[in-house]
């Protein structure tokens, strides 16, 4: 009887022990990915072991593992870090069909070497008791002498608005978005300090009119159980610049399989699980991104914000543009 117990117990284990493991790099907060990742393991069988660390110090190590790196998959939050990832030639082409349907082409790399995850916009919120909406109009706008010391905005070392101004640099070429840039500085209330979360409070006591950020980080304040960030984050309201012409600025979370992948065909099914609508919605009820997959139903957080047309630039421009945007800013004085 015991025996047969064991034997029992043997075979119900074996599914999940034939299925493997897959090796997950994620620059993610853990509490961000890990419920995804444990119903992904529910489905398939497939363990996923998550090492959690910054963007550049995973590139860093897949770096210096090389060929014998255990990394099946980088997953990132920004575009422009996968751009470096592919730049340090460490990913593979996923292969998938299933990715390639399933994801915009401006939102992946056109070899399938990463794919957006989720979208996340980097717009402009405004004060509501201070600012008429109509008064706003596009990120060039933000240049214009009409804000002088009522812009909030965090630093240039930040891959977000590095990414913006990439987008920008894409857009308009260097010199005008340079001239762009020193008029934004102008206009800045305070020396950018802090997060998207403090531009918003800024905002909320007073401190500047508008701030540019991107809308999880509304979102989750929103949502938040201290009524502090509640208060700052309905003291703002979104506007959606551009809509005239290219749209808001997009970035994304994505991933990769890895060049030197143990477990590739497990890394392509655990991206494939990603994009499927069960995690696409999931981002827009606990991070309060937007899915990248089309039709997949957005959460009411995100409805609230109403509609709006998205630039549709490949983000991989981001990324070639990247170390031209952070010469720019830093010509600019965007501390
Ligand atoms: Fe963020």
């Amino acid at each position: 009887m015991r025996w047969s117990l064991l034997l029992l117990s043997l075979l119900i284990s074996l599914p999940a022990f034939a299925a493997g493991e897959v090796n997950l790099y994620s620059a993610r907060k853990e509490a961000l990915i890990k419920p995804l990742l444990e119903r992904f393991t529910a489905e398939t069988g497939i363990d996923v072991n998550l090492i959690t660390g910054k963007a550049d110090a995973l590139v860093k190590r897949m770096q210096s593992e090389g060929s014998n790196s255990p990394a099946d998959v980088l997953l990132t939050v920004d575009a422009g870090r996968l751009h470096r990832a592919e730049q340090a030639d460490l990913l593979q082409p996923a292969g998938s069909e299933v990715l390639d349907r399933a994801v915009p082409a401006a939102y992946r790399d056109p070899q399938g070497l990463w794919y957006g995850l989720s979208l996340r916009a980097r717009t402009i919120v405004y004060a509501k008791d201070r600012v008429d909406p109509k008064t706003l109009s596009s990120y060039e706008d933000l240049a214009d002498p009409k804000w002088k010391g009522r812009i909030c905005i965090r630093s240039s070392n930040n891959i977000y608005n590095q990414s913006l101004v990439a987008a920008l640099i894409d857009e308009l070429g260097e010199q005008t978005t340079e001239t762009w840039a020193k008029g934004l500085v102008a206009n800045m209330a305070r020396p950018p300090k802090g997060g998207d979360r403090d531009q918003i409070k800024a905002v909320a006591i007073g401190q500047c009119d508008i701030a540019v950020i991107n809308t999880y980080y509304l979102g989750t304040m929103l949502a938040s159980t201290d009524p502090r960030e509640r208060k700052a984050a309905e003291a703002v309201a979104v506007f959606w610049p551009n809509q005239q012409d290219r749209g808001v600025h997009m970035n994304i979370s994505g991933a990769g399989i890895a060049k030197y992948a143990k477990h590739p065909d497990n890394a392509r099914r655990l991206l494939e699980f990603l994009v499927s609508p069960e995690a696409q919605r999931w981002y827009g009820e606990v991070n309060f991104e937007y899915p990248v997959v089309q039709g997949v139903a957005e959460s009411a957080t995100l409805k609230s914000w109403g509609t709006f047309t998205a630039d549709t630039i490949n983000l991989g421009r981001l990324g070639d543009n990247n170390a031209a945007a952070v010469k720019l800013m830093d010509r600019a004085g965007w501390r």
